[in-house]
């Protein structure tokens, strides 16, 4: 089957001469669709600038990114057909929960009716229906960050792009938005890459993960390989492998 997301020869280069810093050096990345990709890595290692670079919110310094059949270098991020969901919720303060979700729908011009069903879909999906008349300021950190899923998810997108979504919540918080996150990745069957620095986090929702460091990929395999078969003595003290 062909690749949901294709990651080729990516590099990545900040500033010019004396200055230059290359933070991206040839990444190659196959992501299968309905695949849950991580990007694992230390802070500053490169996860979210590969991540930017897919959404178009950066261009690479070299190579091509490709989702579905569509060569996207060069196209805007709104006309990816993809969401993002950051760890700042950055939901519109005077709307509803309601009208945070419909927004985008209502920007591509979906009628009401339709609009009126998906979001009521999406808050049932979530269980956030009794927050749907609130407004972000009347939610926890818990509630804004399913409405922000929630935002993401009704416009169906063909990729999912998450940068640390659970960075900002308290540990017990966490742990039950990653249960979150991932039934809603099997319920939807949307190709998500998914980036965070938390190890656990990597090894619990990852159907496959692409440990980075200094902008080098060390090694991409799925949760089992990475744990039982590191590919060198980098990955093995990241991940906590026996040795
Ligand atoms: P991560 O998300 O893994 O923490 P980033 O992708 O944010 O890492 O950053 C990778 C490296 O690139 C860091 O050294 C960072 O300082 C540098 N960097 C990121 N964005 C810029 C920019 N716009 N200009 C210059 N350097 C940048
Ligand atoms: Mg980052």
């Amino acid at each position: 089957m062909a690749s949901a997301l294709q990651i080729s020869g990516i590099r990545k280069t900040f500033g010019n001469g004396d200055k230059a810093v290359e933070v991206l050096k040839r990444i190659d990345i196959d992501v299968a669709p309905g695949e849950f990709l991580i990007l694992v890595g230390p802070s500053g290692c490169g996860k979210s600038t590969l991540l930017n670079i897919i959404a178009g919110l950066d261009e690479p310094t070299e190579g091509a990114i490709r989702i579905g059949e569509r060569d996207v270098v060069g196209v805007p991020p709104a006309a990816r057909d993809i969401a993002m969901v950051f760890q700042s919720y950055a939901l519109y303060p005077t709307m509803s929960v309601a009208d945070n979700i419909g927004f985008a729908l209502e920007m591509r011009k979906v009628p009401k009716a339709e609009r009126t069903k998906r979001i009521a879909e999406v808050a049932a999906m979530l269980q956030i229906e009794h927050l749907l008349d609130r407004r972000p300021s009347q939610l926890s950190g818990g509630q804004r960050q399913r409405v922000a899923m929630g935002r993401a998810l009704a416009r169906q997108p063909q990729l999912f792009l998450f940068d640390e979504p659970l960075s900002n919540l308290d540990a017990k918080l966490r742990v039950e938005m990653r249960a979150e996150i991932k039934r809603l990745h099997q319920a939807s069957g949307i190709t998500s890459v998914y980036v965070t620095h938390d190890q656990i986090e990597a090894m619990t929702l990852g159907s496959r993960i692409a440990v980075m460091k200094g902008g080098v990929l060390q090694q991409l395999g799925t949760p089992d390989d990475i744990y039982r078969r590191p590919a060198n003595t980098y990955v093995a003290t990241f991940i906590g492998s026996p040795t």
